[in-house]
């Protein structure tokens, strides 16, 4: 059975798309059978793969509001055992297409069904709101993966994330959790190691022991179209990410 992951957070910049790239590259190099699913109109996560926004023929957009079947919109990338169903600026139009439809939160759950087994994990990188865009990820997930970005404010805003998840495990998605809280961009300030205390003093066990550094290669990776591991393996990012993979595969 493949796992499916949401990495969610209303908030923008926390790196949620950077994470969702690099993870899934590294789940990937590492044998696992991956597919990374764009859920954001940004088309982030889809650069960030080094495919052409614009240019696909289709996208999540379609197999949401449309008939496109899911396996018919799933791109091969250049990165071993990483499929990605791409997402662009149609995606916005998601939102008001679905304003009436009925089970409008399934929609990408039901549409995963076909494929689940194809894959040993599936990420789905959600937009920075909880939208119906990510209600549709959190729907479709088994689990939710928070990044939360080392700097002052990191825990605004994470109650309502959390009361969300709980309220869709209430109403629409029985068994859904926190897989864990991924600090990210971390430096070695004093306000960065204060940051990370208080999240681990809040969250305990579920924050990961992997800490994403703050690393300017991960920020230019995307702008070759290449996770980090293939831009630069050996970068400190590079490093953390495959870091990440394993503690995932060991939680399961
Ligand atoms: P989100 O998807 O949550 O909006 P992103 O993953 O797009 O966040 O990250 C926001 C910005 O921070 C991007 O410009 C990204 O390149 C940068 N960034 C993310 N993680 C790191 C990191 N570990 N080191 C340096 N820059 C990072
Ligand atoms: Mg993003």
């Amino acid at each position: 059975m493949g796992r499916i992951i949401a990495l969610a957070n209303q908030k923008g910049g926390v790196g949620k798309t950077t994470t969702a790239v690099n993870l899934s590259a590294c789940m990937g190099s590492s044998g696992k059978r991956t597919l990374l699913i764009d859920m954001d109109p940004q088309g982030n996560a889809t650069q960030g793969l080094g495919v052409d926004k614009n240019s696909a023929e289709a996208t999540v957009y379609d197999v949401l509001c449309g008939d496109t079947p899911i396996r018919e919109s799933l791109l091969d990338t250049a990165f071993p055992n990483l499929k990605l169903l791409p997402a662009n600026r149609e995606l916005v139009g998601a939102e008001v297409e679905l304003v009436d439809a009925e089970r409008r939160e399934f929609r990408l759950r039901e549409a995963v069904a076909p494929i689940v087994d194809d894959f040993d994990y599936i990420f789905i990188d959600c937009p920075p709101s909880l939208g119906l865009l990510t209600l549709n990820g959190l729907v479709a997930a088994n689990s939710v993966m928070i990044t939360l970005q080392a700097e002052y404010y990191a825990l605004e805003g994470l109650s309502e994330l959390l009361q969300t998840v709980m309220l869709v495990r209430d109403n629409l998605n029985k068994g859904l959790y926190v897989h864990g809280v991924l600090v990210t961009m971390f430096q070695h300030t004093n306000l960065s190691r204060q940051v990370l205390d208080d999240v681990r003093t809040h969250l305990g066990d579920k924050v990961y022991k992997t800490v994403i550094p703050r690393n300017v290669t991960v920020s230019e990776a995307p702008s070759f179209g290449q996770p980090v591991i293939a831009y630069d393996p050996a970068c400190s990012g590079a490093t953390a990410y495959l870091a990440l993979a394993k503690e995932v595969l060991a939680r399961g």
